[in-house]
């Protein structure tokens, strides 16, 4: 007797069997042995379930006719191209990261007296102004010393074009990231928290300065600056390597 064999073919009668709707008709699927009003679902509907599910065995099978369901990865590995260059298959640090530390030392090294010593005259040493809070008299201390000091003139000027250097390549890093990512909210929940770290560290000696207002300490800053721009070989290293561990377990957890 064929009679009432599969009435749900019929377009009219398909209906989720999870939010009972009977829209979205092109995301129905039979993924089961169940049949009648139990044979379709919304594909949507069905993640959602798996997902959900306290029990182990709903994730992989329909738990009224026990049918195994056809999972397929539809899944595309997450992937952050640029970290390919520094990072290598058994999850090290290459070389290559810390030739191209040197390299941006060296390029900031070489720049400062191109790029940024003409324009700071030029505009009368804005830079010192911003970081005075374009307090006058700070500001001449300020000047006063790195004038009379050319190493600290030097280093100054040195460690602010590789602080700007830095913090560009973090706002490149990030960018990027929120390009390539595309588990967005797990990765940046658990990256936030290094990221933010790392920027801080970036700009200790700025923020000390902003806070503690250490004008009389112009050496002690300047020093601070530099070194906090070195040590940022390794807490990027760092950041490196804990984007590689996440990306690695998202695409551990991606197989179903
Ligand atoms: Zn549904
Ligand atoms: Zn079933």
């Amino acid at each position: 007797m064929n009679v009432i064999i599969d009435i749900s073919n019929n377009i009219e009668e398909k209906e989720c069997r999870i939010c009972f709707e009977s829209t979205n008709v092109e995301d129905l699927i039979s993924p089961c042995y169940c049949r009648g009003t139990s044979k379709w679902v919304h594909h949507s509907c069905l993640q959602t379930w798996r997902e959900n599910s306290e029990n182990q065995d709903a994730r992989i099978k329909c738990m009224e006719c026990n049918y195994e369901y056809n999972l397929i990865s539809t899944n595309v590995p997450e992937n952050i191209p640029f970290l390919k260059h520094f990072i290598d298959d058994n999850d090290q640090i290459k070389g290559k990261y810390t030739s191209a530390y040197l390299f941006l030392l060296l390029y900031s090294l070489m720049s400062y007296p191109i790029l940024f010593e003409p324009l700071e005259k030029y505009n009368n040493y804005v830079s010192i102004d911003i970081l005075n809070y374009y307090q006058p008299n700070n500001k001449k201390i300020f000047l006063d010393f790195i004038k009379i000091n050319d190493f600290y003139y030097m280093l100054y000027y040195y460690s602010l074009n590789l602080s700007i250097n830095n913090n560009i390549i973090y706002f490149i890093i990030i960018m990027n990231l929120f390009c390539n990512i595309k588990y967005k909210r797990y990765f940046f929940r658990n990256i936030f928290l290094d990221f933010y770290k790392n920027i801080i560290f970036l700009n200790l000696a700025y923020i000390f300065y902003f806070l503690f207002f250490i004008c009389d300490l112009n050496g002690t800053f300047i020093l601070l600056n530099f070194t906090m721009q070195l040590l940022n070989y390794y807490t990027t290293r760092k950041l490196l390597l804990k984007m590689n561990y996440i990306i690695k377990n998202i695409n551990a957890n991606n197989c179903d």
